[in-house]
């Protein structure tokens, strides 16, 4: 634990270094607690526009949906043009390629009419270079090189594929398939999970779950994690019995870096056993996790503050269909960041409460939050951090969990994961009745402090900026309605407690 208080130390010089969130990383001291004024304001000034939002908010819980939604459209003006959307169009039919892409998709079918693999491989890849849009080509192209054996190549194409059309059953289900065939279970299954919250009322939503799932399950059962164990500690299946042979493992190993040298053949089976047990209840880890964390933080424990970052945060977990024990903390610390466990254990500071003007704008940030949980991104960064080795021991050696949770926190998502969760926490805050852009003015908060500050170690985060303008692309392409319940009133009250 003393690891953990020395790195949550640097809090005192302002910066937050240990959330999840860690685009949220804003200085501490930026965020004082103001009275709310909302950012997208009209002429009248602060006060007048909080009365206003007031007002709406009023109407809108009283059913008269019309009279809410003008005063918010007077409130909201409208995103700021650009030039270029980042949101790439699907095209589903060659007819609709233009003339020098339609060429390359013609050369692709006569090359491969004559077996010529290489040439069709060459103009695919020209082709989804020159329109990404194209839903064919790299589907046709991921086929070609997975029976070519270049799997790796394959993969990379469907995730690039499946970034720029999320919403495109085809790709995903290529891109979860071949992950699987890989081997990446984990992947595979968040991968699944995510069309199907991102695409609540796709027909096949409840196919991609299933599957989501069955390949979490592939990825925690005895045999994948003994080959994840065996590759953390070095070892093979092949070198494995010469070690035994000797009845120990190699001291140099991760194994006994607490300082006992293990049987072996008996622990390693007893690791698999306690790591999978771990891995295949996410809640149970995220409570461990969490237990040891929350004896670090000062919580809040005012029970209205409490039930209200709660009930905020049932109703977008509700949306994303996974069955955890959720609890949501409230820690006192001024800057405005959340974190997430495994498990659906979500820690809100209060900095995120004062920092956030409304309901729809808290909301939008649990949704990121949970959507982490939800996709297993703590089990992935462990996975893909080499942090497995840090759960061993606690697992083996029965001590705290503390180094895993320090490691976690210190773990920075990738980019690719924090787009995942913008994505489907703005879609199920659409879903939730709540405006769909409070995600999106989190995200402009942020990045004003971002310009504004004059701290080095913020360049080092992603853009907040950029995701800004993601996240209008996003709304604007799916129609998500900006115009729903902002809910400031409700979220005053709650600052008032603070
Ligand atoms: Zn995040």
């Amino acid at each position: 634990m003393k690891k953990l208080l020395k790195r949550c130390g640097w809090m005192m010089l302002g910066l937050v270094l240990c959330g999840l969130w860690q685009s949220l990383i804003v200085p501490a001291i930026a965020i004082a607690p103001l009275p709310p004024q909302p950012r997208l304001l009209a002429q009248g000034g602060a006060a007048a526009s909080t009365a206003a939002f007031v007002e709406a908010d009023q109407l809108y819980r009283s059913g008269d949906i019309a009279a809410a939604e003008e005063i918010y459209r007077q409130l909201k003006p409208e995103f700021a043009d650009r030039a270029v959307s980042q949101v790439i169009e699907p095209i589903y039919e060659p007819a609709s390629l233009d003339s020098a892409d339609l060429a390359y998709w013609d050369a692709a079918q006569g090359a491969l009419a004559n077996n010529q693999t290489s040439g069709a491989i060459g103009a695919l890849q020209q082709l989804i270079a020159a329109e990404p849009g194209f839903i064919a080509a790299p589907l046709e192209l991921a086929q070609l090189l997975q029976d070519d054996d270049r799997d790796s190549e394959a993969l990379e194409v469907l995730e690039q594929a499946a970034t720029i059309h999320p919403y495109s059953s085809d790709i995903v289900m290529a891109q979860v398939r071949a992950l699987a065939d890989d081997g990446q279970h984990l992947e595979a299954s968040i991968a699944a999970r995510s069309f199907a919250i991102l695409n609540l009322d796709h027909p096949q939503a409840g196919e991609f779950r299933a599957i989501a799932d069955d390949e979490l399950n592939a990825f925690t059962s005895g045999q994948n994690l003994r080959n994840i164990i065996l590759a953390a500690a070095n070892l093979t299946v092949e070198t494995l019995p010469d070690i035994l042979d000797g009845g120990f493992l190699n001291p140099g190993n991760i194994f006994n870096s607490s300082g006992s040298i293990l049987n072996a053949a008996q622990d390693i089976e007893e690791l698999v056993q306690k790591v999978s047990r771990a891995f295949a209840d996410e809640s149970e880890l995220g409570a461990l996790l969490a237990e040891e964390y929350k004896q670090t933080l000062s919580l809040v424990d005012d029970p209205e503050v409490v039930d209200y970052v709660t009930q905020l945060g049932l109703e977008v977990a509700q949306l994303m269909g996974r069955d955890f024990d959720y609890e949501f903390f409230v820690v006192r610390d001024n800057s405005l960041n959340a974190f997430a466990l495994p498990g659906g254990k979500v820690f809100v500071n209060t900095g995120a409460i004062l920092g956030t003007r409304s309901q729809a704008e808290l909301a939008g940030l649990m949704g990121h939050e949970v959507a982490h949980s939800v996709l297993s991104h703590g089990v992935q960064k462990v996975n893909t951090n080499g942090l497995i080795e840090n759960l061993i021991e606690p697992l083996v050696a029965g001590v705290p969990y503390d180094s895993v949770v320090t490691d976690l926190l210190r773990a920075q998502y990738s980019q690719s994961q924090e787009r995942q969760a913008d994505i489907l926490g703005s879609r199920v805050l659409a879903s939730s009745g709540y405006a769909a852009d409070g995600l999106r003015n989190v995200m402009a908060t942020l990045a004003e402090f971002s310009s504004s500050s004059q701290t080095n170690s913020l360049s080092t985060h992603p853009a907040s900026a950029e995701r800004v303008e993601y996240l209008e692309d996003l709304i604007i392409a799916n129609g998500y309605n900006r115009y729903a319940l902002e809910g400031v009133d409700r979220h005053q009250v709650i600052q008032a407690r603070l």
